[in-house]
């Protein structure tokens, strides 16, 4: 091959930040070896910053002389496989987004950093044969005897030992480093151990019902296809799963789990744990940037054999990836609500599809998405009817609060049914989704309500720490003693949030442990671990709170489930609500009669009457599902149409309005786009800053994206005093 002195030899298409839609261009100098995948340090303007590189071909005449350098290649292997390439490119194509953050959506943050690709365990310290059969007492040093004989303890209990370990037990590194020096320790930094999936048990399946042999046959070994498995808690997704994973394991394949962010608790992990003897890592945001990268490489090396993570895992590299499962498909989790918002499961399917091979989407209550594309046939489609421990469904009636005396939110007859079920020895589980003490502090003289001064949302009060709190923009003031209206003091709390439930209970029923479950009280894994081991305890108790309940744990005890209340979701002008409260109501539900005992379900509300609680009292989601799905044929929306939300804002709410209207111009003017607004947002004040959104329709998802490309490229995203963005397939309407 010739070239020409002009032109450099190669050029490395690398992803940098910016707002760039695809990657930029540099020189590969003759000693630099990039691959596609691999990370490079890059001059862009006066930054180095860490690129991803895309691809690497001959340089064209299309090509600049005056292209840079690439400073340092990172990484002599690629780090992301090209099915991950593939889908980050997608990603931002599909999310109209910058290139650069799809393909860090991959990495965990040391990688993003530009650390070097290792796993930063602590080195393990291995007495050699000779440090193995030394008498210790052959040593002059009292410290280095004592830490010779701690080492030669700890090798014969074959823990792994390392520097932390030995601190723990009052050796300090001063002690052992001479043992070093003497060759009777070596220091090994940890490797990265590929090994190939097995599917060998470690404890034995449980034999199928009918309804999971059929789910189970029904999936296709390899090739691509989306099963829909439908199925009430406790009918027995998991095993299925479990089974699936097994027969893709023993094939030498991988398999990828996505859970819900609350999801992956250790009770789960554990189960899967015991499942199988082949390795598994799990990747989530409670883990530290250390655990994050080391779990990361090991999937990559492949080491582990199961990954189970929450959204962003969906893009970890995962050497001959057989099999993906997104477990509770329906979950909100799912969505990236800032920045780059993607939707896991979506990404899920797409990858699939890129390798070819099957993925299993599994709930209690499918994201019409998904029931309308299993309805059309597009997915397949297995529902587990029976509960698979046996179990019957739990019975559900309404309380009507407008005949009912009520305290503190509960009313008298949830109050006595309650007390029953405690006298029986049961646990109940009563459900509210709002957090805090009371929603509002109200004036009783002229009505006058504590709001937040830079939102347009009332002040949450809470009583644990005596503080009036945004739960938008996390202002925070002391409660007023006097109203500024009328100059009144007689102010209070109005309404009932699960801070103030627990206190009535704990006043109600004085020997019950109540436990409680929202954000305020369990701010991370350890803390619902914590909660969730008290649940399991003997005996009564009452769990009291927010959706954080109503996510997959098991709470065998719980015979009684009642709803404080749901009515909100009724009437919200966001048309996903609905769909939400429902699934909300359905998973609640399935809390109950888990175990032997049989479960009852009890719904307060003002509007026993509403048609949409029918369905759902019948604890019939299909045909709620089936209700929905008609309304949103009817007005377009998904999954009939296609949806995208652009929300703007700014401290002068006319300037976040105009440039809504500008857009709602220009997209009026292409072909099949229908647009809706601008209007004020939901919440229209958020942290001072006013908001405004724009909803865009169209019938052809096509036609959707190309409307809206040009706005993207045409627009700055921060221009000053106002922002904007672009939300494709919204699920959330704020
Ligand atoms: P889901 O994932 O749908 O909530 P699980 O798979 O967790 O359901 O099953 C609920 C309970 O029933 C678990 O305790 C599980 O061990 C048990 N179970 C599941 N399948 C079977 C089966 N085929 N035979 C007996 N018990 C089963
Ligand atoms: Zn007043
Ligand atoms: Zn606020």
């Amino acid at each position: 091959m010739t070239t020409t002195s002009k032109h450099p030899l190669r050029i490395a298409d690398i992803a940098v930040p910016g707002p760039f839609a695809g990657p930029l261009s540099y020189r590969v100098e003759a000693d630099q070896a990039p691959v596609p995948g691999s990370r490079c340090l890059v001059p862009l303007r006066s930054r180095q910053v860490v690129g991803v590189v895309t691809g690497v071909r001959p340089a064209g005449t299309d090509d600049s002389d005056t292209l840079k350098s690439i400073i340092q290649v990172l990484d002599e292997q690629p780090l992301l496989s090209p099915d991950v390439l593939q889908l980050a490119r997608w990603v931002s194509r599909y999310y109209l987004y910058d290139a650069h953050p799809a393909y860090m959506l991959a990495f965990p943050a040391t990688l993003r950093a530009g650390e070097a690709a290792e796993l930063n365990d602590e080195p393990r310290l291995e007495l050699t044969v000779a440090g193995e059969h030394l008498d210790p007492y052959q040593l002059k040093g009292q410290r280095q005897r004592e830490a010779l004989a701690e080492l030669q303890s700890l090798h014969k209990s074959s823990l792994a030992c390392t520097p932390a370990l030995l601190r723990a037990r009052g050796v300090e590194r001063a002690h052992w480093k001479g043992l070093i020096d003497k060759r009777l320790l070596k220091q090994r930094t940890a490797e990265l151990k590929p090994a190939t999936p097995e599917g060998a048990l470690r404890q034995e399946a449980l034999t199928l019902n009918s309804d999971q042999a059929a789910a189970l046959k029904a999936l296709p070994t390899e090739g691509f296809s989306v099963q829909l498995l439908e199925g009430v808690t406790g009918s027995g997704k998991t095993e299925v799963y479990l089974q699936a994973m097994q027969r893709t394991l023993a094939r030498r394949k991988r398999v990828l789990v996505l859970v819900p962010e609350i999801g992956l608790t250790p009770q789960t992990l554990d189960r899967f744990q015991q499942r199988f003897q082949d390795s598994l890592v799990a990747l989530h945001s409670g883990m530290t940037d250390k655990q994050r990268n080391n779990a990361w490489l090991r999937a990559r090396a492949g080491e582990a054999s199961i990954i189970l993570g929450t959204r962003s895992a969906v893009l970890t590299p995962i050497p001959d990836l057989g099999l993906i499962v997104v477990d509770e498909e329906h979950d909100a989790s799912y969505k990236q609500q800032d920045t780059l918002r993607y939707h896991a499961r979506d990404l899920a399917i797409y990858r699939a599809r890129l390798l070819n091979i099957p993925v299993v989407l599994g709930s209690a209550t499918p994201s019409l998405e998904s029931l309308h594309n299993a309805r059309q046939g597009r997915y397949l489609h297995q529902i587990l009817q029976q509960r698979a421990s046996g179990q019957h469904r739990a019975r559900l009636e309404t309380i009507d609060m407008r005949q009912q005396k009520h305290e503190h939110g509960v009313s008298e007859r949830l109050l006595h049914r309650v007390r029953e079920h405690l006298n029986g020895g049961n646990q109940v589980l009563l459900f509210l989704n709002r957090r805090g003490y009371a929603p509002s502090w109200f004036c009783r003289q002229c009505g006058w309500m504590s709001d937040c001064p830079f939102c347009d949302a009332r002040l949450t009060y809470h009583r644990g720490r005596h503080q009036m709190l945004c739960h938008h923009c996390g202002h925070q003031e002391r409660p007023q003693q006097q109203c500024p209206d009328c100059g009144s003091t007689d102010l209070t709390p109005l309404g009932a949030g699960t801070e103030r439930a627990e206190e009535a209970l704990t006043a109600w029923f004085p020997d019950t442990p109540i436990i409680r479950f929202d954000r305020d009280s369990v701010a991370n894994a350890r803390d619902l671990e914590q909660q969730l081991a008290r649940a399991h305890a003997d005996g009564p108790a009452i769990l009291v709170g927010t959706q954080m309940l109503a996510k997959g744990h098991h709470f065998e005890r719980v015979t009684l489930v009642g709803i404080i209340d749901m009515d909100a979701g009724l009437f919200s002008a966001d048309f996903r609500a609905r769909e939400r409260m429902g699934q909300l109501l359905v998973q609640v539900s399935g809390r109950s009669g888990r175990g032997e005992r049989a479960g009852e379900v009890v719904l307060q509300t003002y509007h026993p009457d509403h048609p949409f609680f029918t369905p759902l009292l019948m604890q019939d989601y299909p045909t709620f599902a089936t209700q929905l799905l008609a309304e949103r044929q009817r007005s377009g929306l998904p999954p009939y149409g296609f949806l995208a939300c652009l929300r703007s804002d700014s401290a002068y709410p006319q300037r976040a309005e105009q440039l809504l209207k500008e857009m709602a111009t220009r997209l009026l003017a292409e072909a099949g786009i229908r647009v809706f607004g601008p209007l004020p947002a939901l919440l229209s004040r958020r942290a001072g800053k006013h908001r405004f959104t724009l909803l865009v329709q169209s019938d052809h998802r096509s036609r959707l994206h190309s409307a809206l490309q040009p706005l993207v490229a045409d627009y700055p995203r921060q221009q000053r005093h106002l922002t904007w963005h672009l939300d494709i397939d919204p699920i959330d309407l704020m």
